[in-house]
């Protein structure tokens, strides 16, 4: 039996990262983890994956749309599925084995096997049984169904599904227009499937700043996917490889049904906690589900602790990581902190989306005075010439003040922009300070300046 200052259950962006911080800071850290490669979900059947195969898919597209007009005459690219999955499967190991490697220089052991918690300061994994000081539940979610769909990762898949399949279908519904929906679905749009999103709400990504959710949906619709908004799936039958969906509008409980060859479910996700023993244990979990915990990541029993997914909160690998390094501070002694109205949502399609902070909707509820400022892409020399001109940056500002509250942006690399109106917000900056900051020409960072522009005198190219 070896004994340590913590041992963390789950190696995803939660887990890992809280690791290797606990052992920066002192602590002597193990981690357990049943997969046979480190990294959870997101590593190994999540974000990875899916950005390879959004970036494959995405340079097809360049190919077949933009090639010629820049004078690179070729043919058409002919797509062989097989190595496109084995080059997604090659970034799967690089990063993987880049955790292992980060885990071995900072001497974290790797429990090889599912853990539990057979009681306070012990984890079971396999046969063995580890003594540690504090414990970190990062365990992450699994995909949630909806009744009258039986999931069998071939015809009706998940995300996990989703990257493997056998073949390109030539037809497809996705239930649920959700960022896994949207993501998943334009890879294979881009691969020449009909995709049909199904959507319960009469909007797509729920939650988003509304004018940009209108938008994107308008952009999506251009690159080919059909929307059926305000539908609810009643349920999914499968016959000979094929699946045929049923959804009733709820505008008026009308019925309809698609045959396809693949059904993707993308209705959320659900923490994974099962056989951690926490029943036993004693450990409070919320009506979802979920680990209950305080302001300090501590559950109801003594030393145990859980982050990520496991927890409530937004559901994303860089909230996990954050609360990861926020209590392997808060086990050394330190005080971890994070920022929750900081957190920024990237859906990584092209264009890309990325928010941060209130929405228009949010403030209005809130009854706060705010303003808008808006820069369309259309004026951005560097969009244009690299055909990426649609969407815009929004910033939203405090009326008085003029104190960034947040923003949301679709374009071009904008996963990377949004970072810029993070940091200001991080430092409770104006407007005009992001405004007055000089920004590199021709770059697509100028028109996040541009916005913050248009919230003063005014954006200078529009
Ligand atoms: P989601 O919660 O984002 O979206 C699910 C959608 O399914 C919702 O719009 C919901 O209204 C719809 N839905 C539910 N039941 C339905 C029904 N019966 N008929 C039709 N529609 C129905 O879930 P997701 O896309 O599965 O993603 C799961 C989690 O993973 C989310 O928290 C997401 O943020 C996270 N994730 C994030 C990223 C990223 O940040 N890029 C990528 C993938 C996943």
């Amino acid at each position: 039996m070896a004994s340590y200052d913590l041992i963390v259950i789950g190696s995803g962006p939660g887990g890992y990262v809280c690791a290797i911080k606990a052992a920066q800071l002192g602590l002597k850290t193990a981690v357990v983890e049943g997969r046979e490669t480190l990294g959870g979900t997101c590593l190994n059947i999540g974000c990875i994956p899916s950005k390879a195969l959004l970036h494959a898919t995405h340079a097809l597209h360049e190919a077949e749309h933009n090639f010629a007009k820049m004078g690179l005459k070729a043919d058409k690219p002919e797509i062989d599925w097989q190595q496109m999955l084995a080059y997604k499967n090659d970034s799967i190991g690089q990063n993987t084995g880049g955790i292992e490697f980060l885990f071995k220089k900072n001497k974290i052991d790797w429990l090889k096997g599912w853990g539990s918690i057979p009681e306070k300061g012990k984890v079971k994994v396999g046969d063995e049984v580890h003594e540690a000081k504090h414990i970190v539940i990062a365990t992450g979610s699994v995909p949630s169904s909806i009744p009258n769909v039986e999931i069998d990762e071939k015809t009706v898949v998940t995300s996990t599904g989703a990257l493997e399949l056998e073949k390109i279908p030539e037809k497809m519904v996705v239930i649920g227009a959700g960022v896994i929906g949207l993501e998943l679905g334009s890879v294979y749009r881009r691969l020449g499937t009909e995709v049909t999103v199904v959507e319960y709400l009469d909007a797509i990504t729920p939650g988003m700043d509304a004018e940009v959710a209108r938008n994107f949906q308008k952009i999506l619709t251009k690159q080919g996917l059909k929307f059926v908004l305000g539908a609810a799936v009643q349920g999914v039958e499968t016959k000979d490889g094929q699946a045929t969906v049923t959804w009733k509008s709820r505008k008026d409980d009308s019925e309809e049904s698609l045959t396809v060859d693949t059904v993707l479910v993308a209705t959320g996700r659900k923490p994974y906690v099962e056989g951690l023993g926490l029943e036993a244990l004693g450990v409070e979990m919320t009506e979802r589900g979920q680990v209950k915990i305080d302001d300090h990541f501590r559950t109801n029993v003594e030393g145990v602790y859980a982050i990520g997914d496991a927890v409530p909160g937004l559901m994303l690998a860089h909230k996990a990581e954050d609360e990861g390094v926020a209590i392997a501070e808060i086990l050394a002694g330190q005080k971890g902190h994070v920022n929750y109205e900081v957190i920024p949502g990237v859906v990584y399609t092209h264009p890309e989306v990325a928010t941060v902070g209130k929405t228009e909707e949010q403030l209005k509820e809130e009854g706060r005075a705010y303003k808008v400022g808006k820069f369309p892409f259309l004026g951005n020399a560097r969009a244009k010439a690299n055909f990426s001109a649609e969407g815009f940056v929004k910033i939203i500002a405090d009326k008085e003040t003029d104190r960034v509250l947040g923003a949301h942006i679709i374009g071009p690399m904008a996963g990377d922009l949004i970072h810029e109106v993070c940091v200001a917000m991080e430092f409770g900056a104006a407007a005009e300070d992001i405004a007055r900051t000089c920004h590199a020409h021709p770059t697509y960072s100028e028109g996040v300046r541009e916005a913050a522009l248009a919230l003063g005198d005014g954006a200078i190219h529009a």
